[in-house]
């Protein structure tokens, strides 16, 4: 590229930022993703780098976020702010760290500060004397938006600190992902606009001229910087952080202090796949020199810190073609599509399939065969369709009128969106995936039995149901291709372990609609033996706390069934024998609450979800209003984060044990 080319191509992409910058900045509604945009910016970076005669101060380069949207008062900054310089390799890592070290000759390895990068909204907060007095946006890092009535209905952020200090915090207030797919609903049921991203959404929320309308959203506060005159408060970032945490804040829990560059791309790595089990949204990780007096030495360019870089992951979103519609049958009957797409990288891995919920989503979304759609990785661990290129109008794919697997008329009862299969006897793909959950971890977990050896056996006629798993013998399984003597044996064995399961887990196993584990508990809790659950009425189990209309039909109607009955009797004379209710209760004290247990503890979860129903209590999948109690051990995941947003209690193992034999929480 010459000279003359570069300028070309030069204004060309600064027109494009500064375009994207204004509909992202001043409307937060951006046209383009954020992985886009930074390919741009990087190319502009690179361009500037071999051309720097061609730098002007009008590049985006050169300065912090875009102008600042009429409606607010302004707001001048007392200490600037800067964005961040990032990249999205560890090579550009340790480039960083190279230059940052090389300014100290003599000290063998700094320490770091690694933190997620939240994607939300910074902003800047004044307190005086402990008092918030004003609340601003980062605007272009000099001029910020007023904005602090908005400020003041977010519940994290206090308006008295603990402590009179005069202090400015900055941080980043974001919407939640459960709160921003709720707000996204209620806007398309009102027949409004959807924010493209979490990160919009708190933007958009934080940014109302009405500030009634903020209050309404469910808006949080993480705190990462602190600026104050007083240099006795903190002498390193780390301590800062401490310190934020007394004066009320919430900083974010997974910042960590490290020595040297090494551990900073480990951390990077890690949060790479793990920042999908968040309630929050994370574009990436800040990597800060801890020492203070260093960070002041080493300063900062015209938009960014020196002494601070961010690692970018990447992008959440692609877009990719609709290849396919799989239709696939599940154990009850319900029948799902999935998209098949054109392989495409996404978050991390090779993404082939995503998931479309029912055939309402595909309504909704106007989607069909060959279409380019936009996937997505969020909390869950499969990818989902989020949309399709607006031009595109390739009709809308129909459902089906047949079961793809039997050809049985398909149904959609009343008040539910799936459609299911209702040859729930005959039907081989129910029977198989009914067989493929009795082998699960999730119920039986009988190890080595999974979807290929299921197919082979059921294929070549060996099982027709998953009672006769247990008349299976060694040279049955050596019968099938690939299968050799040893695993053949332990494929056996496997399976002779597991004819003494809990009633829990056995009731668990048999795949009744609606009846998933925690129901299955409180069954098993009620009916002492598998006879009196065969002979229970409807009226009987309605009335069980826990059990409701459709879950009592459903337990009835499997009992009555004759298939079901031979299925049972079969176990029965193979000699697979449930044990009773496993939990039995020895007291009440726990009576009426209920307990999520997320993390690692000292001992498997298991062990303590059966203390919790020996003393009365219930314990729960995930986290809600109605959670009493989250027991949280190392490492916890998403729920710990769910419960802090809705105030639920976290114990810890200490406080746990204090609770069950004290009835109270120790400090
Ligand atoms: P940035 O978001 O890349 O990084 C700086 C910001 O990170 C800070 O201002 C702060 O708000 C935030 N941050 C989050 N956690 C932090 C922590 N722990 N410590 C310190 N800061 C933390 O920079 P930017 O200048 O705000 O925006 C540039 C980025 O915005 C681009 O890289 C792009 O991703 C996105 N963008 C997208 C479009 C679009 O059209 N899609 C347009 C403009 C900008």
């Amino acid at each position: 590229m010459d000279i003359l080319e570069a300028k070309i191509r030069l204004d060309e992409l600064k027109n494009i930022i500064n375009e994207n910058n204004e509909a992202y900045y001043v409307f937060d509604n951006p046209k383009i993703s954020d992985a886009q945009y930074d390919e741009l910016y990087r190319e502009l970076k690179r361009i500037e780098e071999e051309f720097p005669q061609l730098i002007t101060p009008d590049s985006p380069t050169q300065k912090v976020g875009d102008k600042i949207s009429q409606g607010f008062k302004e707001h001048k900054h007392k200490y600037r702010l800067y964005s961040l310089d990032n990249s999205n390799n560890y090579e550009d890592l340790y480039k960083w760290y190279d230059r940052v070290k090389k300014e100290y000759p003599n000290e063998t390895e700094l320490e770091l500060v690694v933190e997620l990068k939240i994607d939300g909204l910074s902003c800047a907060l004044s307190y005086e004397k402990g008092e918030l007095k004003t609340g601003a946006t980062r605007g272009n890092g000099i001029i910020g938006e007023n904005i602090t009535e908005n400020i003041l209905s977010i519940k994290d952020i206090p308006s008295k600190l603990n402590i009179p200090v005069n202090i400015e915090v900055r941080g980043e207030v974001y919407m939640p992902v459960s709160s921003f797919e709720r707000l996204n609903l209620e806007n398309t049921e009102r027949g409004q606009k959807e924010f493209a991203n979490p990160r919009n959404a708190a933007a958009g929320s934080l940014r109302q001229l009405d500030s009634s309308i903020t209050k309404q959203r469910d808006l949080h506060f993480f705190a990462y910087t602190a600026i104050t005159e007083d240099k006795t408060l903190f002498k390193t970032h780390y301590e800062s952080l401490e310190f934020l945490k007394k004066l009320g804040f919430n900083v974010n829990p997974n910042c960590t202090l490290v020595t040297g560059i090494k551990p900073v791309t480990e951390k990077c790595g890690y949060w790479e796949n793990e920042r999908f089990n968040l309630d929050y949204a994370t574009d990436g990780m800040v990597i800060k020199i801890n020492d203070i007096s260093k960070q002041n030495e080493l300063g900062y360019t015209a938009r960014a810190p020196k002494w601070a870089t961010a690692f970018k992951f990447p992008p959440e979103e692609v877009w990719t073609k609709l290849n396919n519609i799989e239709l696939s049958v599940g154990k009850t009957g319900i029948v799902t599509p999935v998209a098949e797409l054109e392989p495409v990288k996404l978050a991390g891995s090779i993404v082939k399939r995503a998931s479309l919920h029912n055939f309402d989503e595909i309504e909704r979304l106007k989607i069909n065969i060959g279409n380019e759609v936009l996937i997505k990785k969020a909390a869950e661990i499969i990818p989902k369709v989020i949309k399709k290129r607006d031009e595109e109008d390739l009709g809308v794919y129909l459902a089906p009128d047949k079961c793809p697997s039997c050809g049985a008329k398909l149904i959609k009862p009343e008040g539910e969106v799936a459609l299911y299969c209702p040859n729930t006897t005959y039907c081989p793909a129910q029977i198989k995936g009914r067989i493929e959950y009795w082998a699960s971890k999730e119920a039986m977990d009988i190890d080595g039995i999974g979807e290929s050896v299921i197919d082979k056996l059921f294929n070549n006629g060996l099982i027709k149901d998953f009672a006769d798993l247990y008349k299976l013998t060694t040279d049955d399984f050596l019968k099938l291709d690939l299968i050799k003597e040893k695993s053949a044996d332990n494929l056996y064995n496997s399976i002779q372990a597991t004819k003494s399961p809990s009633m829990t887990k056995f009731l668990t196993a048999l795949s009744i609609k609606h009846i998933g584990k925690e129901t299955a508990d409180i069954i098993a809790r009620e009916f002492p033996t598998l006879n009196d659950i065969k002979n229970a009425k409807i009226e009987e189990l309605i009335k069980i706390d826990g059990i409701g209309d459709k879950a009592a039909k459903s337990i009835v109607e499997f009992f009555n069934s004759d298939i079901n009955r031979e299925i049972l009797n079969k176990l029965e004379s193979y000699g697979v024998n449930p044990q009773g209710s496993a939990i039995e209760k020895i007291s009440n004290i726990l009576e009426g609450k209920t307990f999520v247990i997320t993390g690692t503890l000292s001992s498997p979860r298991n062990i303590f979800e059966e203390k919790i129903k020996q003393l009365g209590g219930k314990t729960s999948s995930s986290v809600s209003k109605k959670t009493s109690y989250v027991l949280a051990g190392e490492n916890p995941g998403s729920k710990f984060d769910k419960a802090l947003s809705l105030g639920v209690i976290i114990l810890n193992e200490d406080e746990f044990n204090s609770l069950i034999t004290k009835g109270n929480i120790n400090e």
